[in-house]
């Protein structure tokens, strides 16, 4: 009797060991390490066009003259935030976000879509740089709600092109990351600050930039309509890769033949990956096993990208790099 007791404490000791390990990794995230000799640089560049990324889908494009931010989204709260509660745009970490970026004036923001980890901070950001906002009805009334007035607002839908300086911008409607949470729309002016389930989806939308010779594409979101970018030409593509791991690896190499094939692109710049409940006054660290496989998604990426002979590149927060 006393030994099948001793067993049973030996067995469900055994049981927490394992819960604790497999807790522990889930908790975890993948290591940068592996990536270092993909990251871009801010070497000199003779590229007309500068990209800084600054996490999530939050990029900065810059000819010189004019500057078009996607998303601006920099308050990342925690993920205790985003459980219980509302989550207040911080006006601390956006002012030191903006600083550090060198962003003093803005022309436009283009936002994908109004989940919090893109839209939650687009009002703070234009009101503190002049910037107009393009978006979603959603976003109209995400951002009118955090006080930008409704004439800096412009509503686009599938197909709009805008001309900014000597940027064209035009917007292509494609679906979420698949398991898309708190989908819908906004369907009034939010009150801020809201809990992020108030953050709904609100449809969204990917951006392609021409500007002379030079062409890029920014899908924020990874997924796919098939034959959407038909016709599409871009040297560039900024890629969303925001819970690619988690997909099978027959959706990866759909999303990689309709979007970075699709174009014609030679270099592919993954978004979208890191822990966007981390503060920008961290180095920027993938998503967590829990929430995403990132070494899955570059495993998959780069294959895809030797067969093509497409080059990958890795963001560095607030790095500028050029864009040809
Ligand atoms: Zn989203």
């Amino acid at each position: 009797m006393k030994l099948v007791y001793r067993m049973g404490l030996i067995g469900l000791a055994a049981l927490g060991l394992i819960a604790v390990v497999v807790l522990y990794k889930l908790l975890s995230s993948p290591s940068l390490a592996a990536y270092t000799s993909l990251q871009t640089s801010s070497a000199p560049s003779s590229a007309h066009i500068s990209a800084q990324f600054m996490g999530t889908t939050t990029i900065l494009f810059d000819d010189g003259k004019t500057r078009i931010l996607s998303d601006g989204f920099f308050s990342r709260p925690p993920i205790w935030r985003l459980l219980i509660g509302k989550i207040p745009p911080d006006e601390r970490l956006i002012n030191s976000a903006l600083s550090k970026a060198g962003i003093k004036g803005l022309d436009a923001i283009f936002v994908a879509h109004t989940h919090h980890d893109h839209a939650m901070d687009t009002a703070r950001v234009a009101l503190k740089t002049g910037a107009l906002v393009f978006g979603s009805l959603s976003t109209r009334n995400v951002v009118l709600g955090d006080g930008l007035s409704s004439d800096r607002i412009t509503v686009f839908d599938d197909g709009k092109i805008y001309t900014l300086g000597d940027f064209t911008v035009t917007i292509f409607q494609t679906p979420h990351s698949p398991g898309v949470a708190f989908p819908g729309t906004v369907d009034h002016p939010l009150t801020v600050p809201a809990s992020a389930s108030e953050y709904r989806e609100g449809g969204n939308f990917s951006f392609l930039l021409q500007h002379h010779s030079t062409s890029l594409l920014l899908v924020a979101s990874g997924n796919f309509i098939p034959g959407k970018f038909k016709g599409v030409k871009a040297d560039t593509v900024f890629l969303g890769i925001g819970g690619l791991g988690k997909q099978s690896e027959e959706f990866i190499s759909d999303y990689w033949r309709e979007v970075v094939q699709a174009v014609g692109a030679k270099v592919v710049i993954p978004v979208h990956w890191d822990d966007f409940t981390r503060s920008l006054d961290e180095p920027l660290r993938p998503m967590p096993y829990a929430l995403d496989d990132f070494d899955n998604s570059m495993k998959s990426l780069l294959a895809l990208a030797k067969r093509d002979n497409v080059q990958v590149r890795l963001p560095v927060a607030f790095e500028t790099f050029g864009v040809n």
